[in-house]
């Protein structure tokens, strides 16, 4: 069985979904690596590298498996063989028709936000692994942005008070930035509607603040809020950004547009140069203001709305989306080497979203 590594070409994306340290494992598995060639470049991964960890450099979308990071884009998806294996960021709630064409087109896909977020599956939990990177370099591009420091300091010239940063949505991306902000000095605050987060919150250092709406939904996510909820929280909102320096936004509800959280007239409110960092672009962003892709400034605040930022991290951001891809795919195979999909695997079936012409064997 052979798997392929290919090369990404969704503009910006530099990172890959293999690396070379993790190519040893499969081929113990008794798999064949194919890397194509310039795959690893955005990494700063060359195709000798990949060669010396045991891999032929060659056509790798003719490959058994196919790993990917980003969905195929339209010129990709006919290089892929009928009958092979998909895995990679697939965008199953949003990319149905995509998802419908890789089906008629033959192929299995299984996309890694569709992995069920069990204890069994954290290993292969692709969207927190990319959410950490997301939550870490969200809090370098605030600082960056912000005419002030993060730390206190005290010197000869006088003492700088620390920033003050909030972050709205405190899953695994919003945790990583309260961490790491707290790392630079600043001072922290989290808020989130599910309210278990608040312990993590207070784990990292940061206090928590309660607008008292609680919303939790189905797996572990946020459900969205009714109207009144939202208008509640809007309003709350508005009123305590106005103390912050610098707001990181990370709330999603998945398979829905993201909840605006930062109005216009909160932005208004908050110091002069202050940041707004925000990571929902992708599905419209929480900030009134946000532009996706984009960096804007309204009321003398800069708004930002970076769309991948893992790949602005592409060497540790591909590591760890590497060691993700090679449990799940340990997970697609036998001890011989050989396809063995078994649909009774709740993972298994999760993640799976083309059948590409397979029955769920297994399924009970
Ligand atoms: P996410 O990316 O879907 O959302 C980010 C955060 O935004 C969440 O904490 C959510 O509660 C919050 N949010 C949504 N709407 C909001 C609103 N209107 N106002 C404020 N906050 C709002 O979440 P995620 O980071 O993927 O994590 C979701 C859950 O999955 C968490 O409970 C996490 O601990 C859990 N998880 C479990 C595992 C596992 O067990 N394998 C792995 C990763 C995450």
């Amino acid at each position: 069985l052979t798997v392929g590594v290919v090369r990404e070409s969704e503009p910006g994306e530099r990172r890959v979904a293999l690396v070379p340290k993790l190519i040893e494992r499969l081929v113990k598995r008794g798999l064949r690596v194919v890397v194509e060639s310039g795959a690893g470049a955005g990494a700063r991964l060359e195709d000798a590298v990949f060669e010396r960890a045991g891999a032929r450099i060659g056509d790798a979308w003719g490959a058994d498996i196919v790993l990917k990071v980003a969905p195929p884009g339209e010129a990709e998806l006919p290089r892929l063989r009928e009958g092979s294996v998909l895995i990679g960021f697939l965008r199953p709630l949003s990319d149905v028709d995509r998802i419908a064409e890789l089906e008629k087109a033959g192929i299995t896909a299984f996309a890694v936000e569709s992995i069920p977020r069990i204890t069994r599956a954290q290993a292969m939990d692709a969207l927190s692994s990319q959410s950490s990177v997301a939550g870490y370099r969200s809090v370098l591009l605030a600082a960056e942005r912000l005419p002030r420091f993060f730390p206190m300091l005290t010197t000869a010239a006088g003492t700088m008070p620390p920033a003050k940063v909030l972050v709205l949505g405190a899953g695994v991306a919003g945790l990583q930035a309260l961490a790491t902000a707290k790392r630079l000095g600043a001072q922290t605050t989290g808020y989130d509607v599910r309210p278990e987060v608040a312990e993590q919150v207070r784990s990292v250092g940061a206090n928590w603040l309660d607008l008292g709406i609680e919303a939790v939904g189905e797996g572990g996510y946020a459900r969205e809020l009714t109207e009144e909820e939202r208008a509640g929280q809007q309003q709350r909102l508005t009123e305590a950004i106005g103390g912050f320096d610098v707001v990181i936004t990370t709330a999603l509800v998945p398979g829905r547009r993201a909840p605006t959280l930062v109005t216009a007239e909160a932005v208004r409110g908050m110091p002069a140069g202050g940041v707004v960092v925000d990571l929902a672009g992708e599905t419209g962003g929480n900030c009134e203001l946000t532009e996706p892709g984009r960096e804007v400034v309204a009321h003398d605040v800069t708004i930002c709305s970076p769309l991948n930022l893992p790949a602005e991290m592409p060497a540790h951001a591909s590591e760890l989306y590497a060691r993700n891809l090679t449990e799940l795919v340990e997970l697609l195979v036998d001890a011989e080497g050989r396809l063995a999909l078994d649909f009774s695997d709740e993972i298994v079936k999760g993640a799976c979203v083309a059948l590409g012409g397979r029955e769920k064997k297994g399924e009970s």
